[in-house]
């Protein structure tokens, strides 16, 4: 596994649970507001952590974290990542996935093998407009196809969307919810404009005012079961 990144302690990324989180390195998607370049971009790509040392961590703090988060980059474009997270099942934790949906055969394996015991999957936009917010061309059903295996799949889930003021009608989000309908848990995340974001000409775009998008939060996110909050921002 390509290891970009471990945080070692974190009580917002699992919902309720005390985690630590792994990022992996490379993206099948440039979202232009990811906040996450340096492990997208392979130029921006720092060493890896070899999987001994975080194998090694991960033994050395099984009494005191209860959950694991795997998140990106996306986790789900690297052909080991049923072994790597076999690995971690082994030592007892349970696991969050966060992942952008693009490959839904990847997730189907993880569900199957109850690998995961949370997923969380970013929508980026209404399928229709999907394709120009991931920044890449990809077959858009398959961001449908992975929707109906979460929200069918019996395993706690959020879905979340980063609004963008310039980018995002109430007519999106709209569309957004008919999309995840029979959904767990959905909430919105306001972009962070600052300068690590991937498409620096956002910059200058306006962002929602904190009563803006309260209220669009309040009117759009389902809270279906409890969770301490939307996870990590931008990814
Ligand atoms: S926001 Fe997520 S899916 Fe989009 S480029 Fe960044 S890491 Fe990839």
């Amino acid at each position: 596994m390509r290891i970009g990144g471990l945080q070692k302690f974190s009580l917002i990324d699992y919902p309720g649970k005390v985690s630590c989180v792994i990022f992996t390195q490379g993206c099948n998607f440039r979202c232009c507001y990811c906040h996450n370049p340096e492990l997208v971009v392979a130029e921006k790509f720092c060493p890896t952590i070899p999987e001994k040392e975080v194998f090694e961590f991960l033994r050395s703090r099984q009494k005191y974290l209860q959950g694991v988060v795997v998140s990106g980059g996306e986790a789900t474009i690297h052909v080991d990542l049923v072994s790597f997270l076999n690995r971690i099942k082994q030592l007892g934790y349970l696991i969050k996935i966060d992942t952008n949906g693009s490959l839904p055969n990847q997730l189907k394996s993880l569900i199957q093998l109850k690998l995961v015991n949370y997923i969380a999957m970013d929508i980026k936009a209404p399928l229709v407009r999907y394709q120009k917010l991931a920044g890449q061309s990809f077959d858009v059903q398959n961001i449908k196809e992975s929707i109906d295996l979460i929200i069918n799949s019996g395993i706690k889930h959020q879905f979340r969307t980063t609004i963008i003021k310039d980018l995002f009608l109430d007519d999106d989000l709209c569309q957004i919810r008919q999309l995840i309908q029979g959904a767990g848990s959905y909430c919105l995340q306001k972009v962070r404009l600052d300068e690590k974001i991937l498409d620096k000409s956002l910059l200058s775009q306006q962002q929602f005012s904190d009563d803006e998008f309260n209220n669009l939060n309040q009117r759009f996110q389902i809270r279906e079961f409890q969770s301490t909050g939307c996870g990590r921002a931008n990814e």
